[in-house]
């Protein structure tokens, strides 16, 4: 009824003008808060949550699901979770099944939006086969600053890509970022260097060091196999007694995201076996410490490793750490 628009009443036509027009401001402001709107971004582990922030200031709502002391490899996602990934413009994940447990969840949710699987983004040439699944990589590359420092960059090429004009920010971001990363390689490269190459062998509670051993020429031996899901068994126990009684290692780690009864079974082996083995201090392995704290950021998570490490090995280090700033 094209007609029966000539006959509407002029009050009515300009009513009709008038919502169009504010249907239109409407949706400019609304483009507007958009882009204003922080970009929300929600990692897996806690690790790419600080490299987010470290990259993308303030631009950012960063937030991540995994917290202090949580091992990704057994974790399952809640509800809440789920409903917290599905409301992020970008979700980013370590990938190389980290987080094997969300695996699934992970797939369907990229079906509709951006997942950066970042780890993924490493050239496979400088990963490491996984021991347990031989045709798998190893997650763990936070523990080399040198491999970190790629998935900061593909993190910031994403980031870039959500949020073009964010680009000088982003690539700021990037380069202090990987600046604090090229320090503490410095540092640790400085501090274990010390160490007498026959005892480099590093004993922990599951083998997330790998990367850590290849950076820094380190043996390592996990008590468990690389996921914490398999149970230690009393042979292997016994096999790194013999191991560390030969070395003369004396200093086994626990991690924060791990239990502790395996180390300990380790200890109690070579005590009866009157070798002396102490626990060097508790490591953290798959998530950082407490948030707001030195700790809780990666730069300071591997500032209090190496320099734990390399006092256990009797190494003479600086109280605090690279900048003064560890809690211990
Ligand atoms: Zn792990």
């Amino acid at each position: 009824m094209v007609s029966g628009f000539r006959i509407l009443p002029r009050s009515l036509l300009g009513g009709l003008l008038l919502a169009g027009l504010l249907a239109l401001i409407l949706a400019c402001s609304a483009d507007v808060s958009a882009q204003q709107r922080k970009l929300r971004v929600v990692t897996t582990v806690s690790m790419l949550a600080d490299a987010a922030r470290a990259i993308g200031g303030d631009r950012l709502d960063v937030s991540s699901l995994l917290g202090e002391g949580v091992d990704p490899h057994t974790y399952r996602p809640t509800r809440a979770d789920i409903a917290r990934l599905s409301a992020a413009d970008l979700v980013i994940a370590n990938g190389l099944h980290l987080e094997a447990q969300l695996n699934e969840t992970l797939k369907l949710l990229g079906k509709t939006k951006t997942i950066l699987f970042a780890a993924e983004k490493i050239p496979d040439g400088r990963l490491l086969a996984d021991e347990e699944y031989p045709d798998r990589k190893d997650p763990h590359v936070w523990m080399d600053p040198e491999l970190w420092k790629l998935v900061a960059v593909a993190i910031r090429d994403t980031l870039i890509e959500r949020d073009a004009p964010g680009r000088a920010a982003y690539e700021k971001g990037a380069q202090v970022y990987t600046a604090e990363l090229d320090r503490i390689h410095n540092y640790s490269r400085e501090l274990l260097t010390a160490v007498p190459k026959e005892s480099r062998v590093l004993v922990t509670a599951h083998d997330a060091f790998n990367y850590f051993g290849r950076a820094y020429d380190f043996e390592v031996e996990g008590i468990q196999g690389l996921s914490t899901e398999s149970e230690a068994g009393l042979k292997r126990i016994e096999s790194l007694v013999q191991l560390v009684a030969a070395r003369k290692v004396n200093a086994v780690f626990v991690e924060s995201s791990v239990p502790e009864r395996n180390v300990r079974a380790l200890v109690e082996g070579a005590d009866a076996r009157k070798h002396k083995l102490a626990i060097g201090g508790v490591l953290y392995s798959d998530a950082l410490g407490a948030p707001g704290t030195y700790e809780g950021t990666v730069i300071g998570m591997l500032d209090h490793n190496v320099t734990t490490i390399a006092r256990a090995f009797g190494v003479e280090t600086p109280a605090r750490g690279m900048q003064g700033k560890l809690n211990q």
